[in-house]
């Protein structure tokens, strides 16, 4: 028996649109867990879509998330003469008429019609085709076509509510449903996995399909047509409200790993009760008879979790390289660089060594590899960015800040520059002065890092370098003085 075919057919737009990425993944998904063939092609008759730099977008998000295809990328623009081949067959045999409607003159003659659409005015004209006129299909007066869906069962489609649908446009240039159908048929795929807003188009292609099996027949493919991913309001995602792109989370830190499997519970759950699943587990146990009905949330926030889950698990090298391209986008190790922009500091200010010491506390404490640059910054900028409202609240309006700044400054002056010392003479300034390790920390932490927040503060402290800190706390004392 022939492996299962399947195939991602996107639209160039110049970005990897989410809902789209989640039809790659089951489309991928499902010819893993079959040993079946994954193919790519774009969809690209339009021609101001059939610009590579569109394509190229579409080609690195699928790389980014693995789900590289086994066969193509086809390009529909490339493949004209086989669709106008095609047209003269379903010319030939009756199945298309020409029409030289306009727009305006349908839409004038129907406008009080019960069904929609088209009302057949050429269908018996016996039109010639000429540059003014598209062609339609002759969709049969009676019967339904019955699309049989994986996951919603059969949906009819009565002919008598389907009008007889364009194929080529008066331009010459054939239209999705041929196209798309054509396409299928040529490339011999089994299973047509997309979203459910394209099943009102499948009983056309389905047509045409079957009016192409009487000169060759090619078995139907099966379909599953997935359901919606929408946004907080229950609402398509919408290129306005919603970031669509998967790039943008690619920079905003998500990890590929992660991002995928948050993609795959958008309509799919793995057994168990389970979130969190390996790659492996997902195409051992993907089926599209469990794929659900309801719409699927994209929650930003929930993917944002298991994202910062992914990165806790990763080994403290792999965490070094993932961050790489966030602190040291000149690096080698650095693929690429997020569009979010360089870090803070500058490059030649970077030391892999010292973020190398820090970045393990720093791990625990990111969801989005985008946070690392703020959490670290401090160490590699000439002077740290204060977080103005902490400054104000917790060392201005705190009566403690000065003794405890000063304190700390006499006691870092002369001990030993090691982590557990400094964090020991702290304890003992803060002591001293009424206050705790923790209560204490926040005016010190301030100072030299900027912020009220950040990895535990005694290991920067020792790799900022003793002359460094008491430069930092010196300056907080005179800007304290300055009121
Ligand atoms: N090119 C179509 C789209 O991007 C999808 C076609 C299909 O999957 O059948 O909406
Ligand atoms: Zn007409």
């Amino acid at each position: 028996m022939s492996v299962p075919r399947v195939r991602f057919a996107p639209s160039p737009t110049g970005y990897l649109h989410v809902g789209n990425a989640r039809t790659a993944l089951f489309n991928w998904l499902f010819a893993r867990n079959q040993g079946g063939v994954f193919v790519l092609r774009i969809e690209d008759t339009d021609e101001e879509r059939s610009q590579s730099s569109l394509v190229e977008a579409i080609i690195g998000g699928l790389s980014w998330l693995g789900m590289d295809a086994d066969e193509g990328p086809y390009y529909q623009s490339a493949r004209t003469d086989r669709y106008a081949e095609i047209v003269e067959q379903l010319w030939s045999a009756g199945r298309l008429y020409a029409c030289d409607c306009t727009r305006e003159e349908v839409l004038a003659r129907t406008r009080d019609n019960p069904i929609p659409g088209y009302d057949g005015h050429c269908r018996e004209r016996g039109l010639e085709r000429g540059p003014t006129t598209a062609l339609r299909f002759r969709t049969p007066e009676t019967g339904t076509t019955v699309v049989h869906d994986i996951i919603r069962g059969d949906v009819e489609f009565p002919h008598s509510a389907m009008e007889d649908f364009v194929c080529v446009k008066s331009s010459g240039q054939p239209l999705f449903v041929l196209a798309n159908a054509v396409d299928d048929r040529d490339t011999a795929i089994s299973h047509v996995i997309r979203g459910d807003d394209l099943l009102p188009t499948t009983p056309k292609g389905v047509l045409i399909w079957n009016a192409l099996d009487e000169r060759d027949p090619v078995p139907l493919p099966a379909f599953a047509h997935l359901p919606q991913v929408v946004n907080e309001r229950r609402k398509k995602l919408s290129k306005r409200r919603d970031q669509v792109a998967v790039e943008y989370y690619r920079d905003q830190g998500f990890l590929a790993e992660a991002f995928r499997n948050y993609l795959a519970l958008l309509g799919w759950s793995p057994s168990g009760d389970r979130e969190k699943v390996d790659v492996q587990t997902m195409i051992g146990e993907f089926r599209l008879e469990d794929i659900h009905h309801a719409s699927a949330f994209f929650d930003v926030k929930k993917l944002t979790h298991l994202n910062g889950e992914y990165i806790r698990d990763l080994s403290a090298a792999a965490f070094i390289e993932a961050a790489a391209p966030w602190v040291a986008p000149g690096r080698v190790t650095a693929r690429w660089a997020p569009s979010t922009g360089a870090p803070p500091w500058p490059a030649e200010r970077f030391d892999q060594e010292v973020f190398a010491a820090v970045a393990p506390s720093v791990q625990g404490r990111v969801s989005l590899l985008s946070e690392v640059p703020t959490m670290v910054d401090f160490l590699f900028l000439a002077e740290p960015v204060v977080d103005e409202a902490a400054w104000a609240t917790r060392v201005l309006a705190d009566p403690l800040a000065r003794p405890i700044l000063e304190a700390v400054t006499r006691a870092y002056e002369d001990c030993e520059w090691e982590r557990e010392t400094i964090q020991a003479v702290t304890r003992s300034a803060v002591d001293a002065v009424g206050t705790t390790l923790s209560k204490g920390q926040a005016p010190i932490r301030i100072a030299v890092t900027g912020r009220s927040v950040g990895p535990p503060l005694f290991e920067p402290l020792e790799l900022l370098g003793r002359a460094e800190v008491l430069e930092r706390l010196q300056r907080a004392l005179t800007r304290l003085d300055a009121g």
